[in-house]
């Protein structure tokens, strides 16, 4: 049933363990992408709120209990945190279909994903808080152990934001950390339903805090901040370099989850029915607001056609429509300046020389931000359309006559975050991933995903992994320590000549 916005209240900064206005009062308006009416407002950070946040969770780590309490202590209020993502799981998937347009279908199992990263590092903190000890003789002995780092800046987009800001939240809470959270200004309920949820789950004050804003005057301050000690990032490839730059004044520790325009790569002996489901799937789903997307595809020249017709008969039949109706496939995207931005990239496509061809959009629907699902043909790949992240409901297609040129094609981005091969021939699926400069290929499968396993990019895609034991290793510092076992032979230097 489609539930009424209006009880949605505004959104507060969550500092210190309690909900609070900007310190300048000021709030900014959250626009529905269906219809661009406001939902509700937003208090609106800068740095002097970022500085209370930082104080609070500065205060956090240093007087504990967080750091210091048993790890058993700590996981239980980290379980405390899935079960109530679970108790809440509907409101997330309507919170987070309002707020960002995607079509609620698709945001019903991002709570329950999310609640099993915080399982998953719940688990794996335990077995991983184990140091390492190294016996030389009898006289002493070095060992290691994992602690925290301090406060964790987490910035985070608005494409999956719920999802996204648990990534970053689970590992830096489980391992001991306190941190800043600074959701995306154009997509803030779920953020700060998770910090509702934070807060009934008891955790001491200080240690989780999210600060709402803009990038420039709210996250900018985050990451300059000395009391600050890593960031983790994730967005666009300019800004995740902008934040880099920010943060070596005081060497902050960084990891950056950037964009991408990841190519599907169909090879003529594919089993392209399925190929056809997981690369349309993979484009316009979650809007093609999708940093995994494959946004450009390779396909060989002898099935180009047919393989074409398919794409053409999928986007007659794609259902664009209300996100909160669960039978749309395809909704609004986040925001007018996003749209736009998409539509520049549309129109480039046809100046450039490319046959441009776009799905309908229902009638009824002009009020949002839709964009229709789109295949750019007779496209190559210097075009700026196969070059450059459009993050929408677009796809070039390309062909390609050898496996070197399809290798060398998918190569020639200064991308790097995701490959997906479509062949029967395993050892040229080997062969193809291996040679694919990038973080992550799935062959004849797509952004499927153990929690075990990590995630993130190469080249301007990122800087790092998330997930698995990578989250673990990010937001720990090993630290050595020397104990001496009996009397050690020092050079007394001054002692003779005294
Ligand atoms: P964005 O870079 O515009 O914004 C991301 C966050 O950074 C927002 O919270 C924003 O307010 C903040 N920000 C902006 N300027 C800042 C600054 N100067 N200092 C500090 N913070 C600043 O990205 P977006 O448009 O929200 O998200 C879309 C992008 O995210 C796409 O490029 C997509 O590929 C990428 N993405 C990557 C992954 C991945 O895992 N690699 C996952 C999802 C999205």
């Amino acid at each position: 049933m489609k539930k009424s916005q209006s009880h949605i209240g505004n959104v507060l900064h969550y500092i210190n363990g309690q909900f609070v206005e900007s310190v300048s009062g000021r709030a900014f308006s959250n626009l529905n992408p269906f219809n661009n009416v406001p939902i509700n407002e937003v208090a609106e950070g800068f740095a002097e709120d970022i500085g209370l946040a930082v104080a609070a969770a500065r205060r956090a780590f240093d007087e504990g209990p967080w750091r210091t309490m048993r790890v058993n202590e700590r996981m239980k209020y980290i379980i405390r945190i899935a079960e109530l993502i679970e108790k809440y799981a509907e409101d997330i998937s309507y919170l987070e279909s309002l707020d960002s347009g995607l079509p609620i279908a698709q945001t019903k199992k991002q709570a329950e994903r999310a609640a099993a990263n915080f399982r998953f590092y719940a688990e794996m903190v335990k077995t991983r808080l184990v140091g390492e000890s190294y016996q030389v003789d009898n006289s002493f002995i070095n060992y290691t152990i994992h602690k925290p780092v301090g406060v964790a800046g987490l910035i985070t987009p608005w494409n999956a934001p719920f999802m996204l800001a648990t990534w970053k939240v689970a590992p830096t809470l489980a391992t001991g950390n306190t941190c800043v959270l600074k959701p995306a200004e154009w997509s803030p309920l779920t953020a700060n339903k998770l910090a509702e949820i934070i807060h009934e789950a008891g955790l001491p004050p200080g240690v989780f805090n999210v600060v709402h804003g803009y990038g420039e005057t709210c996250g900018a301050p985050l990451v300059a901040h000395p009391d600050v000690q890593l960031i983790s990032f994730t967005g666009e490839t300019t800004t995740g370099s902008a934040i880099i730059k920010n943060g070596s004044d005081t060497l902050k520790r960084v990891s950056m989850e950037l964009g991408g325009k990841s190519p599907a790569i169909v090879f003529e002996d594919a089993d392209l029915d399925t190929a056809l489901d997981a690369v349309v799937w993979q484009i316009f789903s979650f809007n093609g607001e999708r940093c995994t997307a494959n946004s450009r595809l390779l396909i060989h020249e002898s099935i180009h056609d047919p393989f074409v017709d398919r794409l053409k008969d999928r986007l007659r039949n794609i259902i664009v429509g209300d996100p909160q109706d669960p039978a749309t496939e395809v909704g609004p995207l986040i925001h007018r300046e996003h749209y736009n931005h998409v539509n520049r990239y549309i129109g480039t496509a046809r100046n450039e020389g490319a046959e441009v061809i776009s799905a309908s959009i229902p009638d009824g629907l002009s009020a949002g931000n839709y964009v229709a699902p789109t295949l750019i043909l007779n496209a190559n790949n210097q075009m700026t359309v196969a070059q450059e992240e459009i993050f929408g409901p677009v796809l070039t297609v390309i062909p390609f006559s050898t496996e070197e040129e399809a290798l060398r094609m998918a190569n020639d981005s200064k991308y790097g975050l995701a490959g997906y091969v479509w062949t029967n021939d395993m050892k040229r699926g080997h062969r193809m991933a291996q040679q694919l400069e990038c973080g992550m290929v799935w062959v004849n499968s797509q952004n499927v995903r153990d929690l075990r396993t990590p995630f993130g990019g190469t080249k301007a895609s990122g800087i790092g992994r998330e997930g698995g034991h990578y989250g673990f290793d990010f937001y720990t510092e090993t630290q050595i320590i020397h104990v001496a076992l009996d009397e050690q032979h020092i050079p007394a230097f001054g002692k003779k000549a005294a």
